[in-house]
């Protein structure tokens, strides 16, 4: 079941990243538009490869099978399907003689064309080249390529709907494209093709062509409708990729929770049964060797597997199922401390929620106050207790009935000595990972001294922890840190291996 939490996490999985996301797209619409314009003028200049592809094999086959008498060979010539296509609207020749055929018909005079009247005669120094056709009658001008031979001229008049076509994709008014011819010319061709007033719109976008080898120079522009555009679609992609973060992270969640909730149900069956059981590591007094308490630490026999609490401590605690684990835990230590002899203590980890609330005491006092001169509880130092005061209060009502209380992890949080004073704490725990540095050149190791040297000045019994050489315990000991727990003593074992650990040892002292 998910409750109210799990829903409003769901919801911010699914709508933070599209939010995030739509957010972003807003500072990209610029970048992108300009990436659609930069196509675009690809896309133009692709499509003029393609034209001059065709031109190129004009000239290579066509030109040379002109009888040029504009005859039935060069009408066929020119109207052949091969030759003119969607990128010609016209070819056609013009004869030495004057005159001239084209493939809408024979004799079409220049002013037909949309060239001045002269034009061809003006053209005769030239080998071959490119001009436009008037800017006259409201029409657009249109490109002219012509070629020289024998004396007579061969023209193409191109398609003027083929920038049209372009640039109509993908937004209506979006583009204007202007085009002009360089160098010399005689009737350099300069036109435009699109919307003019883009050109004169405040900041407008710019891609061109800037190859002086080409014949051409070509310069696109982009106006407020492209930009309109792009900002659409680059917000739809937003949108499209936050939804799919989103739905990912919302599975992502879903898979764990799912998982978690299993795993909820299998501690609970756990409990059911009874399958948590305390380990007991041993804490050693390492001037006399003698052991003076242990600490219990909970695993879980899972059938044969034996289960680490680092797998299942921390969810336990998050779903609640910490307390009714620990009550198990405490119940087996009670009845497993007659064994372990008279005097020595048993140490309990507690969490937070065990003194937030009077969730310990209560119990305690439903067990009569059981064993309290060989009951201890540690508190750790990595998770931070919310209501600091109260928890003072719960500490000072299990100290008043004789519990001892410990700050676990010392060192590893931010807690320091000032919580140890708030708290009323006098033992601490030095964490394993200062511990570690001893005999080596970790600058932890300062640490390690100065909260020893602290710790003294302070009067706190101090157990150090995860101690796994004599070489650490000798150092130790050297600064007058005489209780040890660690696998230079022993690993934590199930009673049934502890009982014949502590006769052994007791044995081998005598
Ligand atoms: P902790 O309270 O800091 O317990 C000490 C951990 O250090 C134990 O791990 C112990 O086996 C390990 N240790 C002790 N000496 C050495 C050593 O010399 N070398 C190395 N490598 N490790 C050493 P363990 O038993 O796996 O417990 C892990 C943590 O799980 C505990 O850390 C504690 O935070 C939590 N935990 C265990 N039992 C309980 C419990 O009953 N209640 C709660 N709330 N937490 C528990
Ligand atoms: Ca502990
Ligand atoms: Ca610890």
């Amino acid at each position: 079941m998910y409750n109210k939490r799990s829903f409003w996490k769901i919801l911010a999985l699914f709508f933070i990243p599209i939010l995030l996301a739509l957010l972003a797209s807003q500072f990209a619409a610029i970048p992108w538009a300009q990436r659609l314009l930069n196509q675009k003028l690809d896309e133009l200049q692709q499509d003029q490869i393609a034209r001059q592809n065709e031109l190129k094999l004009s000239l290579r086959e066509q030109v040379s099978q002109f009888s040029f008498n504009c005859g039935e060979t060069d009408m066929a010539l020119l109207r052949n399907p091969r030759f003119y296509n969607d990128h010609v609207r016209i070819q056609g020749l013009w004869l030495s003689s004057g005159k001239g055929c084209s493939s809408l018909g024979p004799d079409v005079p220049a002013q037909d064309l949309g060239l001045s009247a002269n034009f061809f005669s003006d053209l005769k120094e030239q080998q071959n080249g490119v001009s436009a056709t008037l800017d006259k009658f409201n029409t657009e001008q249109e490109l002219i390529a012509f070629y020289h031979l024998k004396g007579h001229t061969i023209y193409w008049v191109f398609n003027n709907s083929w920038a049209h076509r372009i640039l109509a994709t993908p937004c209506e008014g979006c583009f204007l494209f202007e085009f002009s011819a360089r160098g010399d010319a005689p009737t350099s061709p300069i036109f435009s093709r699109g919307d003019r007033a883009i050109k004169l719109a405040s900041d407008p976008l710019t891609s061109s062509t800037d190859d002086p080898t080409h014949m051409f120079s070509q310069m696109l522009w982009g106006g407020d409708k492209l930009i309109q555009y792009a900002k659409r679609q680059i917000t739809l992609i937003g949108a499209g990729a936050g939804a799919l973060i989103g739905l990912l992270l919302v599975i992502a969640y879903w898979l764990r929770h799912n998982h978690l909730g299993s795993l909820k149900n299998l501690l609970e069956i756990g409990l059911a049964q009874r399958e948590f059981i305390p380990f007991y590591q041993p804490v050693v007094d390492s001037r006399s060797g003698q052991v003076i308490g242990f600490e219990a630490l909970l695993r879980w026999q899972k059938g044969k597997e034996l289960v680490s609490p680092h797998v299942f401590i921390d969810y336990a605690e998050e779903c609640g199922l910490i307390m009714p684990m620990t009550e198990q835990l405490l119940e087996q230590v009670l009845e497993d401390l007659d064994k372990l002899g008279e005097k020595r203590w048993i140490s309990i980890n507690l969490v937070a929620a065990h003194i937030d609330q009077p969730v310990l005491r209560t119990w305690l006092e439903q067990q009569q106050w059981p064993n309290p001169e060989r009951l201890a509880f540690e508190l750790t130092e990595r998770t931070p207790i919310t209501d600091i005061n109260h928890a003072a209060q719960e500490i000072s009502e299990l100290q008043k009935h004789g519990y001892h209380c410990k700050l676990d992890d010392f060192g590893t949080g931010y807690g320091g000595f000032a919580y140890l004073q708030q708290l009323g704490i006098h033992q601490i725990k030095i964490d394993k990972m200062f511990v570690d540095t001893i005999g080596t050149t970790d600058l932890k190791r300062s640490v390690l001294d100065a909260i020893i040297a602290s710790g003294h000045g302070a009067n706190m019994e101090m157990i150090a922890e995860g101690v796994e050489s004599q070489e650490q315990a000798d150092y130790l000991q050297a600064r007058g840190v005489h209780l040890i727990q660690g696998y230079v003593y022993s690993k934590p074992l199930p009673l049934a291996q502890l009982l014949p650990w502590l006769t052994a040892r007791r044995q081998h002292q005598l």
